[in-house]
Parts: C-alpha cells; sequence; structure tokens
C-alpha cells in the first residue's frame, strides 16, 4: 500500500518574510555603511579640528616665551650698559643715579626672567614646541649664566637673546603652518594669520629700542651699534605695521587702530623714528628711563594685542572642533535615526504586508478544504484585489451551495435554482442543476402519475377499487374518534352489459362516464364517488346524519343514472342501489362494503331501479352466507367433500363416452348438501377455487385408478371426465397450473379431461378468454356449460377456444316446438364450427328420440343415468365394448 502523506502539503518556494528582510537589509546595510563613512570622516574632522586647536595653543605657548624672552632683552642690557665704565661717562648721570638704576633694570632683568621660565614651564613636556622650548631654555641658562658672571659683550647678549627670538618666532610660524594645514576654516587660517602678523610687529617692535639704544651706546658694535641696524629695524617694524593693514578681524583691527593712534605709540614711533631722531639727542637720562618705560608699555599692549589674537584663533579652532563634532554628533543621529525609521518602517510594512498576505492565505486554505468563509480584504491594493477576486469566487461558490442545497432539500421551487451562476463552472453547474430540477420534476410527475393510476380508475377518473377500500377504511378510523354516522351506497347498474352488447364498448365507456359525472354530481362536496370496476360504483357519505338522508341520496342518485343517455342515439340503464351505514366506525372496510353489496342484490332480486337498506333481514342471510363460507373451508379440509360422476354417452347408440363430475357435501351427520346450496356462497370468495382445485384432483385421480383397473379396448373411445370450473376460478391466474398440477398427479391424458365453464364467464372477461386458450393449449377440452340461458349467440362461438357445447336443460326440456327447432339449429350451426354438442336433463324417452333426429352427439339426463357413486360409475367402465343399456 502506498504510504500517504498525513500532514498537510507544504508548498514550495520562498516565504515572503525571505523577500521582505532582503528588501529591507539592502537599505539598512546601506544606510548603515553611508553613515559609517560619514562619520568616520566628521571624526576625521574632529581630530583635524583638534589637532588644529592644540597647534593654535602651541602657537600662543610658543609667542608667550617668545615675547617673555623679548622682555628679558632691555632691563638686561641696561644692566649690561651701566656696568660699562664709558656708559656713565657717555650718559652723563652721577655714579649714584646709575647705581640706582642699575638696581632697578636687575630688578626688571629677575622680573623678565622670572616671566620668561614661567612661560617656557607652560608649554607641556612632548607637545609641539617642547623640543624648541628645551633647546631655548638652555640658550637663555647659558647666556643668562654668561651675562650674570659679565662676560658676554653687548652684541653677544643682543645677538643670543635675538637668536632665541628667532628660533622661537620659526617655531612659532611652524606651529602656525601646522595649524592652518589641518584643513582648518578660512576664517581660522586667517585668524591664525593674524596672530603671526601681530606677533611679527611685536617681535619688531620689541626690537626697536634695543636696537636704538646699541646705536648710542655701542655705536662701533657692527650689528646692533649701527645706525644702520636701527633703520633696518624701524623699516622691518614699520613693515609689520602695514601688514597689519590685512588683519581679517575687525575686532582686532579696531583694537590694532586704537592702539595705534595711541599717544603711546605715536609718541614713541616719534622717539624711535631714525628720519627725526638725532642719535645724540636721546642721552638724556631723563628721556632714557621715558623711552625704556614707554617701549616696555607697548610691548605689553602688543603682546595683549597678540594675545586676543590668540584667544580669537584658538575660540575659533575650538568652535571649529565643536562643529566637528556636532557634524560628528548629529551624523551619527541621523544615521541611527535613519536606520530606526526604516527598520521601524520595513518592521510595518513587513507586518502590514505578511499580515495581510496571511491572512488571505489563511482564508484561502480554509476556502481549499471547502468552507466558505467570509472573506476579508485588508491590506495593499494588489492584496485586496485578490482578495476581492476570492470574495468573488467564494460568492459564486456559495451560491452554487446554496442551489445545491436547496436541491438536497428537494426544494426545488426555491427561486434561487432559476439565478443563473457566474463563470463557465457556474454555467455548467446551474445546467446539472438544472437539469436534475428537471429529471427530479419528471420522476415526481410520474409518480403522481403512477400513484394516481394505481388509485384511479382510468375511465371515469374516480378512485378505483383498491382507493375506495383505502378511503372508507380511513372514513371508518374518522368515525371512531368523532362517533359520527359512515354511510357507503353500493350502486350496480341495471341493463348495462345489453348497452354494452348492443351499442359497442365505446358506447358503454360514454355510458360509464356519463353516469359517473351525473353520480359526482348529485352527490355533496366530500362525499366521495368510486368506480370498483364494470358497472359496479360505490359512493362514501360521511358524516351521516340520518339514514333517511342516506335513503334520499340514493333515490337521487337512481333517478340521476335512470335519464336516456345519448351516445349517438339515446340509450337508458338503471341502478340498483344498497345502502349500508357504519354508526360509530366500529364495522371494518370490507364488511361494510359486503353489507352495501348484499343490499344492493337484493334491491336487483326486488325489482331492479331502487334502492335498499342494508337490514336485520341482510344481516342475517350474510351473517348465514359467512357461517355456510367457514363450514365449506372446514369441509375441504375434513374430507367431508364427495364426487359422484353423471355419465355422458352418446345418443346414437348409448355407449358410455364419459363422466361429469359433481360434488357433493356429505355432512359430518349424514345430511347430503347439494352444490347448488353451497357453490354460489363458496363463489363470493376464492373458497371457489379451493373447492375446483379439488375436484380437478379428486376426478383425474378417479378416472385414471377406473382406466388403470380396466385396460382400454381397442378402437373404442376412451371415456372422459368433465369438471366444472367456476367463473371466479377461470379468471385466477393460477387456474392453468392448477389444472396441469392435477393432470401431473393423476398422470391422466390432458385429451380425456373436459373443463366446464359457463358462457357468461367467457364473455366478459379476457383474462377467462386466454387462461382457456392456455388450457386448450396444454390439449384438454372446454365445455360451454348451460347453453342458450345467457347472451352468446352462435356465431361468436366460431372464435372461442371451446369443443364442446352442453345445451341447457330448460332448452331441453322445453315442450314449445319454437325452443325445439332452435336446439336444432343450434345443434347444427355448433356441427359447422366443428364443436359437440351435449344434451343436459334428458328425462324422457321422446327427448331422446327428438334429439337422436336433430343431430345431437351426446346426452345426459336421468334418463341415462343418475349421477353415480365412484363405485358404480367405475363398474360402468368394464363393459364398455358394448351397449350400456338404459336405467
Ligand atoms: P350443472 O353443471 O348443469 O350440472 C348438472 C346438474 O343437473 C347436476 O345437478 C345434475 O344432478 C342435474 N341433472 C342431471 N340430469 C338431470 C335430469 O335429467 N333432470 C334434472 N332435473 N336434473 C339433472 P347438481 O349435481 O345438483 O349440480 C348443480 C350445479 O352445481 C351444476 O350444474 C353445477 O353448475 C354445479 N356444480 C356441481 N358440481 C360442481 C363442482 O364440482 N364444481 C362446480 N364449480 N360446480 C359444480
Ligand atoms: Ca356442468
Ligand atoms: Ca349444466
Amino acid at each position: 500500500m502506498a504510504l500517504m502523506p498525513t500532514d498537510r502539503t507544504r508548498h514550495r518556494g520562498t516565504a515572503l518574510w525571505c523577500y521582505l528582510a532582503a528588501l529591507v537589509a539592502v537599505p539598512l546595510i546601506g544606510v548603515g555603511v553611508l553613515t559609517t563613512l560619514i562619520a568616520v570622516h566628521a571624526s576625521g574632522d574632529v581630530d583635524s579640528a583638534r589637532r588644529a586647536e592644540a597647534a593654535v595653543r602651541a602657537v600662543a605657548r610658543l609667542d608667550a616665551v617668545r615675547t617673555a624672552a623679548e622682555q628679558e632683552i632691555l632691563p638686561t642690557l641696561a644692566v649690561a650698559v651701566i656696568d660699562d665704565p664709558s656708559a656713565a661717562t657717555a650718559l652723563g648721570v652721577s655714579p649714584w643715579m646709575l647705581a640706582s638704576a642699575r638696581g632697578l633694570a636687575v630688578d626688571g632683568a629677575v622680573q623678565a626672567r622670572a616671566v620668561t621660565d614661567a612661560a617656557l614651564a607652560a608649554v607641556p613636556a612632548g607637545s609641539s614646541g617642547a623640543a624648541v622650548a628645551e633647546h631655548v631654555s638652555a640658550d637663555l641658562a647659558e647666556l643668562r649664566a654668561g651675562v650674570d658672571r659679565g662676560q658676554v659683550r653687548l652684541e653677544q647678549l643682543y645677538l643670543g637673546y635675538l637668536d632665541v627670538s628667532n628660533d622661537l618666532m620659526t617655531a612659532e610660524c611652524a606651529a602656525a603652518a601646522a595649524a592652518v594645514s589641518e584643513g582648518v576654516p578660512a576664517r581660522t587660517a586667517r585668524a591664525v594669520q593674524d596672530v603671526e602678523t601681530i606677533a611679527t610687529l611685536a617681535q619688531d617692535a620689541s626690537r626697536q629700542t634695543p636696537l636704538y639704544l646699541g646705536s648710542l651706546f655701542a655705536p662701533d658694535t657692527a650689528l646692533i651699534g649701527s645706525r644702520l641696524a636701527w633703520e633696518t629695524g624701524w623699516l622691518s617694524y614699520t613693515d609689520a605695521q602695514r601688514q597689519m593693514e590685512e588683519l581679517s578681524q575687525e575686532s582686532l583691527r579696531a583694537a590694532w587702530v586704537q592702539l595705534r593712534e595711541s599717544e603711546l605709540m605715536t609718541g614713541l614711533d616719534a622717539l624711535l623714528t631714525p628720519a627725526t631722531t638725532p642719535s645724540a639727542l636721546t642721552t638724556d637720562v631723563g628721556r632714557l628711563t621715558e623711552l625704556l618705560y614707554r617701549s616696555g608699555d607697548r610691548d605689553a599692549a602688543l603682546a595683549q594685542l597678540v594675545g586676543t589674537a590668540v584667544d580669537e584663533a584658538l575660540a575659533l579652532a575650538a568652535a571649529d572642533r565643536e562643529d566637528a563634532a556636532a557634524v560628528l554628533r548629529r551624523t551619527i543621529e541621523l544615521g541611527i535615526g535613519l536606520l530606526l525609521v526604516s527598520t521601524v518602517g520595513a518592521v510595518w510594512l513587513g507586518r502590514t504586508v505578511s499580515r495581510s498576505l496571511g491572512l488571505l492565505a489563511g482564508q484561502a486554505t480554509r476556502i481549499s478544504e471547502g468552507e466558505l468563509v467570509e472573506v476579508e480584504a485588508r491590506g495593499p491594493r494588489e492584496v485586496r484585489t485578490v482578495s476581492a477576486a476570492l470574495g468573488a469566487a467564494v460568492a459564486g461558490l456559495r451560491r452554487i451551495q446554496d442551489q445545491a442545497r436547496a436541491v438536497a432539500r428537494g426544494d426545488l421551487d426555491d427561486a434561487l435554482l432559476d439565478q443563473p451562476l457566474p463563470g463557465p463552472l457556474g454555467e455548467v453547474v446551474h445546467a446539472s442543476i438544472q437539469q436534475i430540477v428537471t429529471s427530479v420534476r419528471q420522476r415526481e410527475e410520474l409518480q403522481f402519475a403512477l400513484a394516481h393510476r394505481a388509485t384511479h380508475d382510468p375511465l371515469t377518473e374516480l378512485p378505483n377499487r383498491a382507493q375506495a377500500l383505502t378511503l372508507v377504511t380511513s372514513a371508518l378510523h374518522r368515525a371512531r374518534r368523532s362517533g359520527e354516522m359512515t354511510g357507503l351506497l353500493f350502486v350496480d347498474l341495471d341493463g348495462f352489459k345489453a348497452v354494452n352488447d348492443s351499442r359497442g364498448h365505446a358506447a358503454g365507456d360514454a355510458v360509464l362516464r356519463e353516469v359517473a359525472r351525473r353520480m359526482r354530481a348529485a352527490v355533496r362536496a366530500g362525499d366521495v364517488v368510486c368506480r370498483l370496476g364494470g358497472d359496479e360504483f360505490v359512493v362514501l357519505v360521511e358524516p351521516v346524519e340520518t339514514e333517511r338522508d342516506l335513503m334520499d341520496l340514493a333515490e337521487r342518485l337512481v333517478a340521476a343514472v335512470g335519464e336516456p343517455v345519448d351516445v349517438g342515439g339515446l340509450v337508458q340503464v338503471g341502478a340498483s342501489i344498497g345502502v349500508a351505514v357504519s354508526r360509530d366506525g366500529g364495522a371494518d372496510a370490507d364488511a361494510l362494503f359486503a353489507e352495501a353489496g348484499t343490499a344492493a342484490e337484493r334491491a336487483k332480486r326486488h325489482g331492479r331501479g331502487r334502492a335498499e337498506i342494508f337490514d336485520d333481514a341482510l344481516r342475517q342471510q350474510l351473517a348465514s352466507r359467512a357461517a355456510t363460507e367457514a363450514a365449506i373451508a372446514a369441509a375441504l379440509t375434513n374430507g367431508e367433500m364427495r364426487l359422484v360422476y353423471q355419465p355422458v354417452l352418446d345418443v346414437a347408440e348409448q355407449r358410455l363416452r364419459g363422466f361429469e363430475a359433481l360434488v357433493r357435501w356429505v355432512r359430518q351427520d349424514g345430511v347430503v348438501v347439494p352444490p347448488d346450496e353451497f357453490i354460489p356462497v363458496a363463489e363470493s370468495s376464492s373458497l371457489v377455487c379451493d373447492l375446483d382445485r379439488w375436484v380437478l384432483h379428486e376426478a383425474t385421480r378417479q378416472l385414471a385408478a377406473w382406466r388403470a383397473g380396466a385396460p382400454a379396448v381397442p378402437g373404442a373411445a376412451e371415456p372422459t371426465v368433465a369438471v366444472n370450473v367456476s367463473g371466479r376460478h377461470l379468471t385466477d391466474r393460477r387456474v392453468v397450473a392448477d389444472v396441469a398440477d392435477a393432470l401431473a398427479a393423476s398422470g391422466l391424458p390432458p385429451r380425456l379431461l373436459v373443463l366446464e365453464v359457463t358462457e357468461t364467464v367467457l364473455v366478459d372477461d379476457p383474462v377467462a378468454m386466454t387462461h382457456l386458450s392456455e388450457l386448450r393449449a396444454m390439449g384438454v377440452a372446454i365445455a360451454i356449460d348451460d347453453f342458450g340461458t345467457g347472451y352468446t349467440s352462435i356465431g361468436q362461438l366460431r372464435h372461442m377456444p371451446v369443443d364442446t357445447l352442453k345445451i341447457d336443460r330448460s332448452f331441453v326440456a322445453s315442450p314449445d316446438p319454437g325452443q325445439q327447432e332452435l336446439v336444432g339449429l343450434v345443434i347444427s350451426a355448433a356441427h359447422t364450427f366443428g364443436l359437440d354438442v351435449v344434451a343436459e336433463g334428458v328425462e324422457e324417452p321422446a327427448q331422446l328420440e327428438r334429439l337422436r333426429a336433430q343431430g345431437c352427439d351426446l346426452a345426459q339426463g336421468y334418463l341415462l343415468h343418475r349421477p353415480l357413486p365412484p363405485e358404480a360409475a367405475g363398474a360402468l367402465i368394464r363393459p364398455m365394448a358394448g351397449a350400456v343399456p338404459a336405467s
């Protein structure tokens, strides 16, 4: 056995969330990478801003050292000059004045050195400019030691300090270049440039006084003592002043203009302009002292300006660093923000899409499992479109389902079933549903028609016998509950057979239809007219007030039926009506039918065209009939039936040709009941069939036994046995089998069995005719009994499956010459059709003589033999070769 997968089939393909994750991941990674790149760049900017700031700080520190170192020059030079013996002479001042001046100068120098040292100490080890600071402090230490020992010459001293100042200036420029090279913004670069410009001015300014003093006190020295050096210094100073015009910052320019216009600057410049200042004029001590103070003040003012510029540059560099840091921060924030927003957006998008698709997928799964759920449209437009399409499909399926349900319920009139279904599938389903509906309707109609046919008489459309029984049964049930009276009218038409025979079946049918119509018109609504068959009808009446009402209705019906009927010529029939009543529904339907039928029989007996009610006399008659029936049935089983055999002789030679078996009921008390007293009773039920069956078996058995006891004489005719078959048995479908069974059981050749049937049976019933044909085909002979009492004409015999004609006793015995002549005609006609003729009830020799003269073949009667008991009859067989003498 193949293994079937039990779990639900997993669908192939990548899950939606994978696509969404990929969709989201790519931009997310992009944003991340971009943010990182920008952040790295921005942090580089921060670093370079930081380095630029550090460089500006280095510039500031070196400038502080340089300014301080330059402040040392004047007092140190002053000490050196004072210590020179020629100086006092040159200045023309008293020795104590010199001594006090020296004291001041030494103080100044000490103070200046302390400032320089502090500035040097402020340069952190390892920072940019630290190397210069170290080397400068070593140079200064050497220079100062030399100065303090008085071993350094004036020029040497000045050049020593000049070297220091230049070294620092060079380092300062390098630091400034480093700051600018870090790619700082132009404004910051210009601020750094401003620091340098002012620093250069400050440097040039600080050298003016020493150079001037040098030209005064040491004119012989090549470098500082020359007027040329002083003038060169001046040119450099004025050039630096011009450079100041280029300052980028408004505030610095303003401060500079204020300083330049100040009395300090203008006075000092006026003092130190080589063009106007004669070398000798300045030896005045007062003026020299003033010069020193003023130049100290100017240096301080310029140092302050440098400080301001440095502060500005520092502030700008710090601002740059802050800006870069802010950019970095903003970049990171923006990046994180973007990542967050896109993550949240992606998650939201993913959830929205996958939730709506998931919902759709869930609904689709349930639909695929046959559950027609309501499809919700949610999510993006495409999903809604799919949902809507699915919803439409489900709606279509639901309509199909509704229609199928309506069909399953059998609700074929539901308007829903007429609605077309959408799409090609819908068309096919709708067509098949329509087909089902049509075929179910057809089937219902057929069933209805069949049911109608089973319960209705096709000729008159009235309920038939079976339905009449059902209706009466139901009416009696209702009456039992309500306690009301129920009436049944049994209507037997008079003279119908004559109409049928004379006018034909079509006229007979027309009469029946018209009678049915009149009866229906005559009864009340609710009363039911039924046709039992032939010319018998019943009318069920419920409820019934009085028996009188029923009799009135019966009389109305008699009158209505009695009116002439036009069947292409007027004909007339009558009605004999029997009325039966159930007072409380206690009777059963069969009993009520029997009562009404019995009453109708009496009405017929009493002269037709009238109504009789089922009364006590009838009840008694019916009761005795029921008792007789029971007794006959018992007699059959108890073996109280006997057969007697009346011989049939040929008329010419009066030899035995056969027997007619006649039944006798020998009761236990010894009384013999003749057949006329019980056969009619037996004929009112199927009892007569049982009786006939028994006679068939007994008679064939008896003849076979006789034959066995008396071997046939060659050339002599073999005796037959005739058995009377009642009309009811002949129409019974078992009759053929019964005869065959009897022959088989006895072993009697079929040709020796004669079945006697009365002519009325043959004329009335086509079924009887069929059975007779079958029996005759079996080899059995058929005789028509009591011929002449019915309506059969001789001509009809031509087409009947018959071998023998038995002329009725009344005919044979009649003294009327006309009747006797008729017997002769019948005999010769029968001979024409190839039939044998038996004359019944021959009692007198004259009758026999006449029959012989008329050419009658066979005779039967008291004159010849009475019906004999089996022993006596059997004794007749032996001398069959010879003539049997009349008794
Ligand atoms: P049926 O078939 O016409 O039988 C002849 C009747 O006439 C017999 O009366 C017979 O005894 C009587 N009969 C014969 N010769 C004479 C005669 O010279 N003068 C007079 N007056 N009568 C004569 P039975 O046996 O009483 O039978 C009466 C009827 O009962 C029969 O008439 C037949 O129709 C019926 N029957 C008799 N036996 C059976 C039977 O076994 N089965 C059936 N279904 N009907 C039977
Ligand atoms: Ca007979
Ligand atoms: Ca007869």
